[in-house]
Formats: structure tokens, C-alpha cells, sequence
């Protein structure tokens, strides 16, 4: 039975290095994740990753099925999961090259189903509760302390804290959406970061976000704003550190059975209604 005990959503770069992984297809009441999982093991740990995008990155932000994402993710056992994701700086101290551990997130996005909660049927008829998750705190403490510290470990120092405004995208912001959200005192901008954290939070996962500048948003610079390939490059520049960072974090992140963060019990007690996987 192919099984993990923790997620990485993200794409073939952070996987690709690893021995003996296995993909595995999982089907899911809301219809198929982004991709495979693909299963692993990092230091001792079950680890599964899930290319975001998919496999060739086909799949633009808004048209990503995120609840089937995280449903496939703790189907097979994922209880805590780590999303690193790209985005812009909006302030000019975050420029390319910054790692920023969001402790709180904006949502800007306009179309995406962002929970299990909707009131719609489930395909064997099972009709979910209505159930209102607490977001003040979006993210994992325990998980935000050991990306901090794996990242530390690296020799790169990462921003503790900010907010991660996510637009729905798939275009870029305009300048006047840019200084607004730099206005707003945010830190950073990206098109995935919502709904996952919300939707693993009704799953009563851990889910930690780790974002890497890899431009300065229209509002934050001063030239043509941002290009597609300069964020490409500026990734790929980043992604073997960010991988080490990642894996670091993997090792040092809590047993499943001894985590003792609000996250483990989100639902404090609620019927969802419908069985969790
Ligand atoms: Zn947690």
C-alpha cells in the first residue's frame, strides 16, 4: 500500500534527485489531482510530492483543482505538507532570491473552489456539514519553525513572517494593483498560495508555505515589470537550495503522532459531514 507521511507540493525539481520513487494515480470525490503522486523517502520519512502545475506545467493557477490536490495528499497518509511556491516582492528589500516564510496570506483570487464545506453532494451522496475553520492563524507554527531553521541552516537567512497576497492570475498584477498591495504594507504576491492552506486546514492538516522571490512586482520596481522567463530563470537559480532547504525541513518536522499544533484538531470536534481520507 503506498503511503507518506508528508506532502511537497511542487514540481519534478524536488523529486527528481531521489531514489526509488514511486508514482502512484489517486482518484478523488472532486475528480483527479494536478498529477501523480510521486513517493519517496528523505531522510527515514514517506515523503509524496505533487507537481503543482503538473508534469510539463500545463496547468495555470486558476485552473488548478486544489481540493482534489489536498484530498490526494492525505489519502495516502500526508499530515503535514510543505507548498513552496514563487512570487514577486512587493516591498524593495524582498528582492530576487529571497526566501519569505508567510505567517499570513491575502486572497485576491476570484474563482477557485476553496472548500470541502460548499453544500454540494459528494459523488456517493454524502452532503458535507457546514463548517467554518478558524484562519486567523492560515499557517502551521511547528511547520513555520522548521522551515526557518532549515533554511538558516543553509546559509540562507529567511524572512520570518509577512503577508502572501495570492491574485487569481494567470496575468501579472498592473502597477496600480501592485502599489496598492505594497501600500497595504504586504510583503509578497503569487497565484497558488490560496486555496491551500484554507482547504488543508479543513482537512485538519499541517500545511506550511515557503516562498522565493524570484522578481520584484510592477508596483516595487521601476522597469518593465515582470517577465515570465525572468521568473523562470530566477527559480531555476534557487531550486537546488531551496530543495536542500525543503529536505532539511522534511527531516525535522514532527512525528505524525506527536504534532501539537491547532491544526491537528482545526475542526475541533465539528462533523465535516463526510468521512476525511
Ligand atoms: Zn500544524
Amino acid at each position: 500500500m503506498a503511503n507518506a507521511e508528508i506532502g511537497v507540493i511542487g514540481g519534478s525539481g524536488f523529486y527528481s534527485f531521489l531514489d526509488d520513487v514511486t508514482e502512484v494515480q489517486v482518484e478523488t470525490p472532486y475528480g483527479p489531482p494536478s498529477d501523480s503522486l510521486f513517493l519517496g523517502e528523505i531522510a527515514g520519512r514517506r515523503v509524496a510530492f505533487l507537481p503543482r502545475h503538473g508534469r510539463g506545467h500545463h496547468l495555470p493557477p486558476h485552473r488548478i483543482n486544489y481540493r482534489a490536490n489536498l484530498w490526494a495528499l492525505r489519502s495516502v497518509g500526508v499530515r503535514q505538507v510543505l507548498g513552496p511556491s514563487a512570487v514577486g516582492g512587493l516591498q524593495p528589500e524582498y528582492g530576487p532570491g529571497t526566501l519569505l516564510v508567510p505567517d499570513q496570506f491575502v486572497d485576491r483570487t476570484k474563482s477557485r473552489m476553496q472548500s470541502y464545506f460548499d453544500g454540494l453532494p459528494l459523488p456517493d451522496g454524502t452532503v458535507p456539514n457546514v463548517v467554518h475553520v478558524s484562519m486567523a492563524d492560515p499557517y502551521c507554527p511547528a511547520g513555520r519553525a522548521v522551515a526557518l531553521k532549515a533554511a538558516r541552516g543553509r546559509d540562507w537567512e529567511p524572512v520570518d513572517g509577512g503577508t502572501l497576497v495570492v491574485v487569481e492570475g494567470p496575468r501579472f498584477s498592473t502597477r496600480a494593483e501592485s502599489l496598492w498591495h505594497r501600500a497595504q504594507g504586504w510583503s509578497v504576491v503569487g497565484m497558488t498560495g490560496h486555496p491551500e492552506a484554507a482547504l488543508a486546514r479543513e482537512l485538519e492538516l499541517c500545511y506550511t508555505s515557503l516562498t522565493l522571490v524570484t522578481d520584484l512586482d510592477a508596483g516595487a520596481e521601476t522597469g518593465e515589470g515582470v517577465s515570465h522567463e525572468e521568473v523562470l530563470q530566477v527559480f531555476a537559480a534557487n531550486v537546488d537550495r531551496l530543495r536542500d532547504v525543503l529536505f532539511d525541513a522534511v527531516a525535522a518536522l514532527p512525528e505524525t503522532g506527536a504534532r501539537d499544533c491547532l491544526c491537528v484538531d482545526a475542526l475541533g470536534g465539528m462533523d465535516p459531514g463526510f468521512e476525511l481520507p
